[in-house]
């Protein structure tokens, strides 16, 4: 099973987004455009904390 998607808590705003794991370009929050998810070796790696594998 593959989870792809995950909601993460924006560390600075504490917005909750959901984002794709395996982001290939960077990810920013929606609200404070705060770096979420920086590909790292094809899969992304997470600032902020995982709230929720959503599929
Ligand atoms: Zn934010």
């Amino acid at each position: 099973m593959v989870n792809d998607f995950i909601k993460v808590k924006c560390p600075d705003c504490a917005n909750e987004q959901t984002v794709f794991r395996k982001a290939a370009t960077k990810v920013a929050c929606n609200v404070c455009g705060s770096l979420l998810i920086s590909p790292k070796g094809g899969v992304g790696e997470i600032r902020g904390e995982i709230l929720e594998v959503v599929g």
